[in-house]
């Protein structure tokens, strides 16, 4: 992908999976991952699978908990620290996920298709807890992982299947 706005990362095993969305959704994701140079910010990415390639249409930000005192004990239980990692309001995500056939199978609604979220401190790279979060059955979606480093300002999109394969790289078009 060529593209002057963002460096592209391609960190792991190549995968079919293409992820295709506009240059201006594009701008408006790294706009919305730039907002908190503090703490990691979350956007969940909805719109339609088309056997390999998965248009994405539309991102839905979502809270970060981390610095909730709501979930203060869930927090340190997992030891998620705002800076350097995120856990997505729970509320918020189950939202989302009604408006997509993720939830209901309901074809007629978008698909749910990308976990977006930044690190403002680190390179573009899945973190250790980014890895086990994904890995673990139940909790990890079958979307792309698109991870944001406004700080050395490079994406990277990582596709996971909700296996224990780990994360593969997905290819990416952006549409002009
Ligand atoms: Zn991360």
């Amino acid at each position: 992908m060529i593209n002057k706005d963002v460096n592209v990362l391609d960190i792991f095993t190549p995968c079919q999976i293409k992820i295709a969305l506009t240059n201006k959704l594009l701008k408006e994701l790294l706009h919305f991952g730039r907002q908190d140079l503090q703490n990691e910010v979350i956007a969940l990415g909805s719109g339609k699978k088309y056997d390999n390639v998965w248009s994405m249409d539309k991102f839905t930000p979502i809270t970060n908990v981390v610095k909730d005192a709501k979930y203060e004990k869930l927090v340190n239980t997992l030891r998620l620290h705002p800076a350097t990692d995120y856990f997505p309001n729970p509320p918020e995500f189950l939202n989302f996920l009604k408006t997509t056939s993720h939830y209901d199978g309901d074809e007629s609604k978008p698909d749910f298709v990308v976990i977006f979220h930044t690190h403002p401190h680190g390179r573009a790279i899945p973190s250790g807890t980014d890895i086990a979060h994904a890995n673990t059955e139940g909790s990890g979606y079958d979307a792309v992982y698109i991870i944001f480093s406004p700080r050395f300002n490079e994406i990277s999109f990582n596709y996971h299947d909700n296996t224990f394969n780990g994360f593969k790289t997905a290819k990416s078009e952006i549409i002009l």
